[in-house]
């Protein structure tokens, strides 16, 4: 799969005019309908007429291509995992606020509903004791207004932090990846605990994701100085520009110029050494014998 392709689908191109004659030459072509460019991010001549950026090569936009791509992507995915978070736990802590709220009404509904809930729970087999939701909405009339309060408060604040987590990762800014991983990091012993004392799909899932995350984190995007840090990152993709690439194609022209010029000069100066040694005067001079 071409992930610069795919980006570019979704995105639109990029095109980029340098100041750099040499280099505007190798990323422009003549066509009939005017001046085509090439795309920074897929490399491919777009039609002439969309809008492009103008200036001098080095402060052209750096896109991400291929595979740093193809990572932007991945980390949406995660992101995506993220808002789903924040909707579960910021519904939590608006339902536990609301029942905090109006605690005897709910309750009294709730008492007033509880005999056509054990009928139901009869009428598809089972016991209505068993039943671990009813259970705990029963032990939460009986939890106090503080305790109920500070469920809240914590389950709005980790929800908060989900959604930071969520666009920061969205967005691919580095902000947002330590962001990411130090509030990921940072449940983890939780979730380590909560493991031992049960092991459920659920726990071990989001357990799983959120390892992954923050591994694929700090080693793609060369977090904490992993693998040269955030300016071997930089130097990488800047290494896959369109415009780098093309630098690099340059210099490795005007070098090979300049070995056959001087490859040329030398050829001159030996045929000219050769032609003096030739000549009746010059052997004479040389060999005086
Ligand atoms: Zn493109």
């Amino acid at each position: 799969m071409d992930w610069s392709l795919f980006g570019c689908a979704r995105k639109g191109h990029v095109t980029y005019e340098p100041d750099e004659p040499g280099l505007r030459d190798r990323l422009a072509a003549e066509s009939a309908g005017g001046t085509t460019w090439r795309c920074l991010r897929c490399g491919d001549f777009v039609p002439p007429g969309e809008e492009h950026g103008k200036g001098p090569a080095a402060d052209a936009p750096l896109v991400a291509r291929g595979k740093a791509l193809r990572s932007a992507l991945i980390l949406r995915v995660f992101a995506v995992e993220r808002f789903l978070r924040f909707l579960v736990f910021g519904g939590a802590a608006y339902g536990i606020w609301r029942f905090q709220q109006d605690r005897a009404g709910i309750q009294h509904t709730f008492n007033d509903a509880l005999p056509a809930i054990r009928d139901l729970y009869r009428d598809l087999g089972f016991n209505v004791n068993n039943s671990k939701l009813i259970g705990l909405i029963q032990h939460a009339f009986t939890l106090n207004s503080r305790t109920i309060t500070y469920l809240a408060i914590g389950l709005a604040c980790y929800a908060v932090i989900e959604l930071v987590e969520g666009i920061g990762l969205w967005q691919g800014k580095r902000w947002g990846e330590y962001f990411a991983v130090v509030a990921t990091s940072v449940f983890i012993p939780y979730e380590i605990y909560d493991l031992t004392v049960k092991i459920t799909w659920l726990r071990a899932a989001a357990f799983a994701v959120n390892l992954l995350l923050v591994g694929y984190l700090v080693w793609t995007r060369r977090l904490f100085g992993v693998r040269g840090g955030g300016k071997a990152y930089e130097a990488r993709l800047r290494e896959e520009s369109v415009i780098e690439v093309e630098q690099a194609a340059l210099a490795e022209q005007a070098a090979q110029a300049a070995q056959a010029t001087q490859a040329a000069q030398a050829a001159q100066t030996a045929q000219a050494t050769q032609a003096a040694q030739a000549a009746p005067g010059a052997a004479r001079i040389s060999a005086p014998d």
